[in-house]
């Protein structure tokens, strides 16, 4: 489609089409604002969603394009708004009805002195390098706005401006033409008669899941204990539109016992989505496992429209690495055939992926392939039209979360469930963190153009101006120095250059581009929330790496990297808005005291409630004894090894059965199981490796067997400590070595007194509480069903201290008659 339309402004309008029947007003009025039309069903829609539902065509093109952030996007906007005369209008609501839909949406102003609508696009670059297609999707969207501003305003003609903003120049590119409202009424009519067979689908679809979903009974079998008063606080969240932290110990059903409710709410107050999001793969399987069982309990409803969809859409959100069909091809339809012609094939596989319903990551590929798409890229297109997704909680807390920005765009009722929450302050630590390495620069500059390669060395240089001094690994900087900042923001800007004038752009540079902007952006708003440093690390640059001799003539010794690290250590100020926009949230693990330590990290609100809920296994059942004379302290650690091995042994030989051996490092854990091998070869042994495939890890489980006997050997904190299953005899105990606690380091000294001067002093929250937190993840290997039965061993005096005790669950019954380390 042309930028501009060739449609003479002001055509008077021909014979009434079926379309305008149906949506548009009566004939003799044509501007005048329609009654609904009777119906049994509406469907309110953002013209957002009605534009991208028509009027997307042709290939999906992901390639680089002079895009800007969110948050540059409102700069523009206001901008051009400070440009525009004082009666200028901005952020125009406007509202109508079209038959059984109603359309709305924001337009982004109107000039009364020109009579001009405009759509503002804040850009880096040229609007020639926009993609047709997203050109007409931007007309598309303005002249929707356009129809609904002259059936509200009762105007005939009016200007429609469309304003691409490039943020850089800060100057405007504007297309401009006159419409006569007909005509502009009569594409609107258009759009909503090609959107209203979907809209009816969709609404005769939530007509059919509420009502069940509130019929909804829990899977055959009582709630376990301690699962009905998870499952009531988590209804209360999610209902009401509050938080909670649930601390509840394994082996209660916490999947369908936070899932049950969440769906209960769904149906009684009407959300639009669910998503549960895990901080690790692994929890997702049993999160579909779940929702197929609940699912399978709803009733099929008969349709009134005769259409299959009836029960509950759940889609897995699947990262593109493992949904890609052809990793060594770029996203666009001149390099991937999956890419070609996407949005043409798009509808009907859309079609038949909602009325299947249940979207795993292989049915989501089956579909694709019947329609020759990419899998990738229609998944992301299914989030907008499933109710329940199960995902990375990336996806909802990342600077660029999808679902963060399709719910503020589609002004969704979000339910969120977190399991494995324990692990969230991390995970989001690593979000709002980046490091730059002088091994990335100069690989980096080896592809980079020969004009950005100053840029490179400047950088290098101003890095190795803030180096630690010789012999020390690191340096804390209070904020970026001007010239290494200067540096930074001109290498970013050439970057940014260079891609505006090579739009077709692919791979690793391009890829270090959107990292150098990330680090941009980090640094830009730093606070006491990040630490900011340079390293010196071992270097990681191979000798094909190094063949420029100008960019390895750094003063750095040979072997060594400087890095320039940003480290979130509070992600709370990047999590608000989050929480903020989120209808209701549950976060739940078997590990989350304190609680003061999630709700300040995490900048969780005010009124979140807190639920611990009791163990369901009587807590005689684990038997918990604490080796109290011996030290695991690093440097004791050669001379408590034999004792400590000795308990293992003494442990081995009065209950014979298998036992899964925890420590804080694998150098520890080798030489355990070395000494453990010299001593006593009959005792079967197994061991983590420092790098385990899918296979090597299900085989170090496998070993597990019931009635069976021996000692595997895991790295605390690590793949074995959480999320592993073993019930009855496959494994009857667990022995945990050290506190667990972080290696001592200057990086680690910085956060704790961050951490100290953010909350005070002894609260833990840089050292005991994750690594309790680790402990008792992995204890909780032990017991997994209230019929089992077993040990626990912690091998350290400390465990006695009170400050350690306290951070420990409150059921565990310490053996008095065990608390000794043998002779
Ligand atoms: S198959 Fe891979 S390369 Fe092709 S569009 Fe999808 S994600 Fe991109």
């Amino acid at each position: 489609m042309p930028l501009v339309s060739e449609t003479p402004s002001g055509t008077a309008p021909g014979p009434r089409s079926e379309a305008q029947a149906r949506y548009g007003p009566p004939a003799e009025a044509a501007l005048e604002v329609p009654d609904p039309a009777p119906s049994t069903w509406t469907y309110t829609v953002s013209v957002r969603s009605l534009c991208e539902f028509t009027a997307k065509r042709g290939d999906l093109d992901r390639r680089f394009t002079p895009a800007a952030t969110a948050l540059e996007g409102l700069q523009g906007q206001s901008i051009v708004a400070s440009r525009r005369s004082l009666d200028y209008e901005t952020e125009v609501a406007l509202e109508t009805v079209c038959g059984p839909l109603r359309v709305r949406g924001r337009a982004d102003g109107y000039d009364p002195r020109r009579r001009c609508l405009e759509e503002v696009k804040t850009i880096r670059g040229q609007p020639e390098d926009i993609p047709e297609n997203r050109r007409h999707l931007h007309w598309a969207q303005l002249q929707t706005y356009g129809a609904l501003f002259c059936r509200e305003r009762r105007v005939e003609e009016l200007a429609l401006a469309l304003v691409y903003f490039d943020i850089a120049s800060q100057t405007e590119s504007e297309m401009f033409q006159v419409f006569g409202a007909a005509e502009l009424e009569d594409a609107l009519l258009q759009r909503c008669a090609a959107f209203e067979h979907w809209a009816e689908q969709e609404a005769a679809h939530r007509q059919a899941r509420d009502p069940a979903l509130r019929a909804l009974g829990f899977p055959p079998g009582d709630f376990r204990l301690g699962q009905r008063s998870l499952a009531e606080a988590a209804y209360r969240a999610l209902a009401g539109g509050s938080s909670l932290l649930a601390q509840a110990p394994t082996g209660i059903g916490k999947t369908i016992g936070t899932l049950f409710p969440a769906l209960r709410a769904m149906g009684e107050k009407g959300l639009d989505r669910i998503a549960y999001l895990t901080c690790k793969g692994t929890a997702q399987g049993p999160a579909l496992e779940a929702l197929a069982q609940l699912r399978q309990g709803m009733p099929r409803q008969p349709s009134s429209t005769g259409r299959p969809d009836r029960r509950l859409r759940v889609l897995a959100i699947v990262a593109k690495e493992q949904a890609c069909e052809y990793p060594d091809k770029a996203c666009h339809g001149q390099s991937c055939p999956l890419a070609r012609g996407f949005y043409d094939r798009l509808p009907a596989a859309r079609s038949q992926a909602v009325a299947e319903g249940w979207l795993d990551a292989a049915a989501q590929r089956r579909i694709a392939r019947e329609h020759s798409l990419c899998p990738y890229y229609l998944g992301q297109e299914l989030v907008r039209w499933c109710d329940v997704l199960v995902g990375d909680v990336n996806h909802a807390f990342d600077a660029v979360a999808l679902l963060w920005g399709l719910s503020q765009s589609l002004q969704w009722r979000l339910g969120l469930l977190v399991d494995e929450a324990h692990n969230l302050v991390e995970r989001a630590r690593q979000m709002y963190s980046a490091t730059l390495s002088t091994a990335q620069l100069q690989r980096m500059a080896t592809i980079a153009p020969a004009g950005l390669r100053t840029h490179f060395t400047r950088l290098l240089r101003e890095l190795e101006e803030v180096a630690p001094p010789s012999g020390q690994a690191h340096a804390a900087l209070e904020d970026l120095p001007d010239a290494l900042a200067l540096a930074l923001q001109n290498l970013g800007a050439a970057l940014a250059d260079h891609f505006q004038g090579e739009p077709l752009a692919t791979g690793a540079l391009l890829d270090f581009h959107f990292h150098v902007q990330h680090l941009l952006k980090l640094a830009d708003t730093l606070g006491s929330h990040s630490l900011l440093d340079v390293t010196r690390e071992a270097q990681a640059l191979s000798a094909a790496d190094t063949r420029d001799e100008a960019l390895t003539r750094l003063p750095l010794p040979p072997g060594e990297d400087l890095c320039l690290n940003v480290r979130n250590v509070v992600p709370a100020p990047f999590l608000r808005p989050r929480w903020a926009a989120l209808h209701g949230t549950v976060l739940f693990s078997a590990t989350l005291s304190p609680q003061d330590y999630q709700a300040n990290l995490l900048g969780l609100p005010e009124d979140t409630a807190w639920l611990d809920v009791p163990p369901v296994f009587p807590a005689e059942h684990l038997r918990v004894q604490v080796a109290e004379r011996l030290s695991t302290r690093y440097a004791h650690r050669s001379r408590s090894l034999q004792a400590l091995t000795q308990v293992l042994t003494q442990q081995f030989d009065a209950h014979p059965g298998n036992y899964l051996a925890f420590f804080s490092s694998h150098d520890y854990l080798q030489q355990t199981c070395a000494l453990l091998a010299q001593q006593r070869p009959d005792i079967p042994q197994w061991r983590q490796e420092r790098t385990m495939d899918p296979p090597a890890r299900r085989a170090f489980l496998e070993r597990f067997k019931p009635e069976g006997r021996g000692i595997g050997f895991a790295v605390l904190g690590g793949v074995f400590a959480e999320g592993v299953d073993l019930p009855g005899s496959r494994l009857i105990g667990a022995f945990v070595a050290t506190l667990g606690l972080p290696p001592v380091s200057p990086v680690q000294e910085a956060l704790r007194q961050r951490l100290d001067q953010l909350f005070g002093p002894d609260h833990g929250y840089a050292d005991l509480v994750p690594a309790m937190q680790k402990v008792v993840q992995a204890a909780g290997r032990v017991l997994r069903t209230p019929e089992d039965r077993g040990w626990l061993w912690l091998l350290d005096d400390r465990y006695r201290r009170a400050e350690v005790r306290r951070l420990l669950p409150g059921w565990w019954q310490f053996d008095p008659d065990a608390t000794s380390a043998p002779p």
